[in-house]
């Protein structure tokens, strides 16, 4: 960790309105880069990957207005992030709009560049997409990754429309390369209908856990949690947060909705009960804000990145 006298902070609601001033993440600091920090939010606008609604490009933008909401300590966890870590938004990956396969190559460039600093990137989606190439440029830093990934959709496909890259293949293609220790991932909060029923057995063989969102219904997952530190264990983990794992009552403002999902306290669990393990990194996907006028969707996701960022490595509690 970085030891710097003057950590960046969150510009306060008393020194400026929530509601004006530059909509950065968290209103904290803005950076050219990642060079002296710990942690960095950034944006990948990407959703020329999605298979049904588009949108997801606006996900970046509107996480981060509805993140000027965002105080600095974590009332309920005593987590102090800005205590502890250099962190700031360093923007946006100036991805291809016109083009799939050259956004990838973008993104997995700037996220090499990015971790040649010792700095976790904490991602605003973007569709799924952006996994792949994200993990690509993790597994260069830290080898195979166990992966907490929460999604409705085990995004295993082998292909969509012949296409191998897209928004449902990226867990396929990273287990095929890989860039995963499939005995370290969990999938949580799988449901919906599908081609088969023997879609997620794919994804069952590799050696992940699979978690469906019915074995999730009316409980903790606290309990789960225990089982999964113990499964992912000590080395490095990647969380990927499809905000389509939970309900579209609670997220509606996303591309392949599915009914019956996860609640927004589940998700709270999810992501506390990964305290402890050694995080490199993680992504808060497929919002797609125009689906949502309440903004709920993005205010979700812009609690659970600072929720992520809470339990990083590090984090010092008051
Ligand atoms: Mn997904
Ligand atoms: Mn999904």
């Amino acid at each position: 960790m970085s030891d710097s006298p003057e950590r960046p902070q969150p510009l306060g609601g008393n020194q400026m309105p929530r509601f004006a001033g530059p909509a950065t993440m968290m209103r904290l600091p803005a950076r050219e880069s990642a060079a002296g920090l710990d942690a960095c939010f950034l944006g990948v606008p990407l959703d020329i990957g999605t298979s049904n609604r588009p949108g997801a490009r606006y996900g970046p933008r509107e996480i981060r207005n509805e993140s000027v909401l965002l105080r600095p300590y974590n009332m309920a966890t005593r987590s102090a992030p800005f205590d502890s870590l250099n962190v700031a938004d360093i923007g946006d990956v100036p991805i291809n709009t016109f083009n799939l396969a050259d956004s990838v190559r973008i993104i997995e460039e700037a996220y090499t560049d990015l971790l040649i600093h010792d700095c976790v990137p904490l991602t605003l989606g973007g569709d799924h997409t952006i996994a792949l190439p994200i993990l690509r440029a993790i597994y260069q830093k830290h080898g195979p990754v166990g992966v907490v990934h929460v999604d409705a959709h085990t995004d295993t496909s082998d292909a969509m429309f012949g296409e191998p890259v897209t928004h449902g293949t990226p867990f396929r293609r990273a287990v095929e390369e890989g860039l995963l220790a499939p005995e370290r991932v969990v999938q949580i909060g799988l449901r919906g209908t599908g081609y088969d029923p023997n879609d997620f057995e794919w994804a069952r063989e590799q050696g992940f856990r699979l978690v469906p969102a019915d074995e999730c219904w009316h409980r903790s997952l606290s309990p789960l949690m225990d089982e999964v530190r113990e499964q992912l264990g000590s080395g490095p983990v990647y969380i990927s947060f499809d905000i389509d794992g939970l309900d579209p009552a609670y997220a509606g403002g996303t591309g392949t909705p599915e009914i019956g999902g996860l609640t927004s306290i589940q998700a709270l669990e999810i992501i506390r009960g990964c305290q402890g393990l050694d995080v490199v990194g993680a992504d808060l996907v497929e919002v797609a804000p125009v689906y949502d006028a309440s903004g709920n969707t993005a205010l979700l996701a812009a609690n659970l990145l600072f929720e992520m960022l809470c339990i990083l490595p590090g984090v010092k509690k008051r």
